[in-house]
C-alpha cells in the first residue's frame, strides 16, 4: 500500500508531531478559561467540533504513537494512548479519516473519551469507508496537540473476487534480546496488514542482550501498562504500527511463559487468572485489536475471530493459549508420557474449536488460512518428543482436526505460524502421522522479530529429520511475506542479517511457491 504512495507524500508523513507555540499554547488555555459549560457531553461519532473542551494537557500525550487494525471492507481500528499527568483527567480524543494527508477530504470523523480505567487509551471503529481503500487518520486534543499521522486500509469487498493478497506475517519482538532492527523493513512493506501472531511482549525480559528493558517480571496491571510504554517507544515499532494496519493475536508471554489456561506450569501456586486480568487487559490497551473488551471481566476477553479478503482467502485468527489444557508430560522436552494421547486435552477449547469447524466448513474462499501460535504439523522423531506446549502435546485434538478436514475436503489451508523463534515450512498431510497420504495444506513458520532462540539444537536435529519440513533456520530474525493469488501462495522468508545494530540490510533466506490446483511446492 505505501509504496504507491508518492515519495514526497511518504517523505511528509513522518513529519514529527505538532508542537503548539506559546501564543497557540496561552489561547488554548483562554478557550479552556473561557468555556463556561461542557459542549456536547456525551461520548459519541459525532463530528469533532461537537466535543467537550479538554483538560489542559500539558505535554505532547501521542508519544506512543497511533495505529489501526482489523480493518473489514468498510470499518477500521484506529488506536491511540494518550501519556502524561493525566491523572483521573478525561480527556475527549478527536479523531479523523480523511482520503489526502492535509486532512481536507475527511470522510469520518468523531470524538472519544479517553479515560484513566483503560489507561486512556482508545479504540475507535471508525466506519462508512469505501472498500479497499487507502486513508489517512489522526487524533487530536481540541486546540493543544495533534498526533502523527497514520496510513490504513480497508479490505475488499466480501463479494468481490480480488486476485491479490500480500500479507505479513510476524511474531516475538523481545524488546532486551535486539533492536527492532527488521521492524524498519516490515514498515516498508507493501502489505495489506501485518499478521502478529504472539508474544509482542515479554512478561520477564532478562536484559541479556543489547539493550535493557529495566523492568521487574510483570505481574500487576501497572506493571504490564508500564511494559507495553517500553516496547511502544521504539520508534521502529511505532512505524510498523503508523503505517500498516495489524491483526494480531496473542500466545503465553503476553501473559505468562508457556501459561495454559488457567494453570502455569511451573504450579508456584500463583493465580493465573489475576495475572491473565492484568495482561489481557493492559494488551488490549496497547493494541488496535477489535475484540469486545468487559473492564469487569478482562480475564475472559475472546480474541478470536476471522474475516475474509473478498473471495480470495478467509482467515481464523485462534487463541490458542486462553482455552487449553495443561501441557502433557510435565511440559517437557523428551520420550512421550502415557497422557500424550490424552482424548480430554485441548488446545481451542470447544467453544473455539465448535466455532472453527463451522465456519471452515460454510467458508467459500480458495484459501483457507489459520492464523496461530505453536507448531502444527508433528514434530517428532524416533520417540524424542521436540516440544509439548506445541500441537505435539495436545494430538487428539490435532488428529480431529485433520480428520475434519479431510470429511469437508479442505484442501487450500495455509497455516501461519509464531512462537518457534525459528523459519520453518512444512506440508500438511491428510494424516498427521502418514507422509504417504494427500497434502491438504502447508504450514508457514515465522521467525522471531527480535526474541533469539534458546538452545534448540536437538530441535533442529529433529526437524531436519522429518520429511514433513522442508526449510529450518533458527538463526536470523525477521519474517515472512505471503503473496496469496488465484493460481499459487509464494511465501518469502526475510531475514536481518543482524539485530544487534539498529540497522542492518535484509535479504530473502528462502521462497516457496505452493500451486494451489495440485498443492505441490516448489523453491
Ligand atoms: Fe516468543
Ligand atoms: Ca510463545
Amino acid at each position: 500500500m505505501t509504496d504507491r504512495l508518492h515519495p514526497e507524500i511518504a517523505n511528509r508523513l513522518r513529519r514529527t508531531p505538532v508542537r503548539l507555540n506559546r501564543r497557540d499554547f496561552l489561547s488554548a488555555m483562554g478557550v479552556i478559561l473561557a468555556a463556561t459549560a461542557c459542549g456536547g457531553g456525551e461520548d459519541g461519532q459525532t463530528t469533532a467540533d461537537d466535543s467537550p473542551d479538554p483538560p489542559l494537557v500539558g505535554s505532547d500525550p501521542f508519544v506512543l504513537g497511533v495505529a489501526s487494525g482489523d480493518p473489514t471492507a468498510g470499518e477500521v481500528i484506529l488506536w491511540t494512548r494518550l501519556t502524561g499527568e493525566l491523572g483521573d483527567d478525561e480527556v475527549p480524543v478527536i479523531w479523523e479519516v480523511a482520503e489526502d494527508e492535509d486532512f481536507s477530504r475527511i470522510v469520518a470523523s468523531g470524538w472519544q473519551m479517553a479515560s484513566a480505567a483503560l489507561a486512556h487509551s482508545v479504540h475507535i471503529d471508525a466506519g462508512g469507508l469505501a472498500p479497499d481503500s487507502s486513508y489517512f487518520y489522526r487524533f487530536r486534543i481540541k486546540g493543544q496537540w495533534t498526533s502523527v499521522t497514520g496510513l490504513t486500509r480497508t479490505l475488499p469487498a466480501a463479494e468481490s473476487s480480488p486476485d491479490r493478497l500480500r500479507v505479513a506475517l510476524a511474531s516475538c519482538q523481545d524488546y532486551s534480546d535486539g533492536y527492532y532492527t527488521a521492524h524498519r523493513h516490515l514498515a516498508e512493506e507493501d502489505v495489506a496488514f501485518v499478521l502478529f501472531v504472539g508474544d509482542y511482549i515479554y512478561e520477564d525480559d532478562d536484559d541479556d542482550g543489547p539493550r535493557v528493558a529495566g523492568l521487574a517480571d510483570s505481574f500487576t496491571l501497572e506493571q504490564y501498562r508500564e511494559r507495553y510504554e517500553v516496547y511502544r517507544s521504539d520508534e521502529n515499532l511505532q512505524e510498523v504500527h503508523r503505517r500498516l494496519p495489524w491483526v494480531m493475536t496473542w500466545d503465553d508471554h503476553e501473559v505468562r511463559g508457556n501459561y495454559a489456561g488457567t494453570v502455569d506450569e511451573r504450579d508456584d501456586g500463583e493465580d493465573v487468572l489475576a495475572r491473565r486480568m492484568a495482561a489481557y487487559q493492559a494488551y488490549y490497551e496497547h493494541t488496535p485489536v477489535r475484540v469486545a473488551f468487559a473492564l469487569e471481566d478482562p480475564a475472559n476477553t475472546r480474541i478470536y475471530r476471522s474475516f475474509s479478503y473478498g473471495d480470495l482467502a478467509e482467515f481464523w485468527v485462534l487463541d490458542g493459549r486462553q482455552y487449553r489444557t495443561e501441557q502433557p508430560c510435565d511440559g517437557e522436552q523428551g520420550p512421550p508420557c502415557d497422557e500424550i494421547d490424552d482424548p480430554e486435552a485441548t488446545m481451542l477449547g470447544e467453544a473455539q474449536k465448535t466455532w472453527l469447524k463451522e465456519g471452515m466448513a460454510n467458508s467459500t474462499a480458495h484459501w483457507r488460512v489459520l492464523g496461530q501460535q505453536t507448531v502444527f504439523v508433528l514434530a517428532e522423531i524416533e520417540d524424542f518428543l521436540m516440544n509439548p506446549d506445541q500441537w505435539d502435546g495436545y494430538r487428539a485434538e490435532r488428529r480431529e482436526l485433520h480428520e475434519f478436514w479431510v470429511e469437508n475436503d479442505v484442501d487450500n489451508l495455509v497455516i501461519l505460524t509464531g512462537d518457534l523463534h525459528a523459519a520453518g515450512f512444512a506440508t500438511v498431510h491428510a494424516d498427521p502421522a502418514d507422509t504417504s497420504t494427500p497434502a491438504i495444506g502447508h504450514e508457514i513458520v515465522s521467525t522471531s522479530l527480535s526474541s533469539t532462540s534458546s538452545d534448540q539444537v536437538p530441535a533442529r536435529a529433529i526437524t531436519m529429520a522429518l520429511d514433513t519440513v522442508h526449510y529450518f533456520n533458527l538463526e536470523k530474525r525477521g519474517y515472512s511475506v505471503c503473496e496469496f493469488t488465484r493460481d499459487q501462495l509464494r511465501v518469502e522468508y526475510k531475514v536481518v542479517s543482524t539485530i544487534f545494530e539498529l540497522e542492518a540490510d535484509l535479504e530473502v533466506d528462502a521462497v516457496f511457491t505452493i500451486d494451489y490446483e495440485t498443492n505441490q511446492f516448489s523453491s
